[in-house]
């Protein structure tokens, strides 16, 4: 099985979770930026952030056989700190560089208007970057966020093919089924949607425009969702080729629409390699 993890924060993940996620299948991923698990401070805070989902993170993927995309953006949540907003203008130029696939995560977290000026401000970075949108919904008040993001996509003149709506459940789906917009699912251990409730989903809603991750960020969470929502559906009788659709193939067409995907020879495991003359590797390794 092959997997395109399109949303997980790896940054808060050790390496036993790359070696792990591997084995499972996941050759490719998606980290979107998100917060730090406590306030930023700064404006730099975001900056070493950013290049470290464009440098570090890679570099330490790669070295367990899975190519690391990202999206960079203001998050929802910061967007109502008036100590963060100046990052809207660093923008730009992140966003031209490699291996950063999308503008995200952007939308709505407590729905203030702050947060509606740098969800908007956003959607027109996506527009005139020719980049795709990953778009959060918020986890309490969701049918209404919901409703708010779909009218605010729709404003923007974004194109709603080129548009992930994210944290769905089996309610929410049915407000973005007829909208256009490609449907996100976060898996996750105890809360939220299961792998089960998922299959329920894809039996009810098709593989079309259906992507699944596993989040995978501070909270406890778990990075081989993916994998796990996988073997439910063969387990319940779907395909492997349904499997692919979902966990492949399907990720691969979302963010293969920001013409900066690069899956050439992922799985293979990087060796002596060093990023800025640092290793993952700790102490001497044995000749082999
Ligand atoms: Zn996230």
């Amino acid at each position: 099985m092959r997997i395109f993890d399109p949303h997980i924060h790896m940054t808060s993940r050790t390496t036993d979770d790359y070696e792990a996620m591997h084995a499972a299948g996941v050759r490719a991923l998606v980290e979107p930026a998100f917060w730090l698990g406590q306030p930023r401070t700064s404006v730099g805070s975001f900056l070493d952030y950013f290049d470290s989902l464009i440098g570090w993170e890679p570099f330490r993927a790669a070295q367990f056989g899975i190519r690391h995309h990202c999206t960079v953006a203001l998050n929802p949540k910061e967007a109502n700190d008036p100590r963060c907003a100046e990052v809207l203008q660093h923008l730009p130029r992140y966003l031209l560089k490699d291996g950063v696939v999308a503008v995200g995560e952007i939308g709505y977290d407590s729905m203030t208007p702050e947060e509606d000026e740098a969800f908007a401000a956003q959607l027109q970075l996506a527009l005139t970057h020719d980049l795709p949108a990953l778009v959060h919904t918020p986890h309490r008040d969701k049918a209404a966020g919901v409703e708010r993001t779909l009218a605010v996509v729709k404003e923007s003149g974004l194109a709603p093919e080129r548009v992930v709506v994210d944290h769905l459940n089996e309610v929410t789906v049915r407000q973005v089924v007829d909208s256009g917009c490609w449907m996100g699912f976060s898996i996750y251990p105890d809360t939220k949607m299961d792998e089960r409730r998922m299959v329920a989903v894809l039996r009810e809603f098709g593989t079309e425009r259906i992507l699944v991750n596993s989040a995978a960020d501070w909270g406890r969470s778990d990075p081989l969702k993916t994998r796990r929502t996988g073997d439910a559906m063969l387990a319940a009788g779907f395909t492997p080729d349904d499997v692919d659709t979902v966990l492949w193939r399907n990720p691969v067409a979302f963010y293969g629409q920001s013409g900066k995907l690069e899956l050439d020879g992922s799985g293979t495991p990087g060796t002596d390699a060093t990023f800025e003359g640092n290793s993952v590797l700790r102490g001497v390794r044995a000749e082999v």
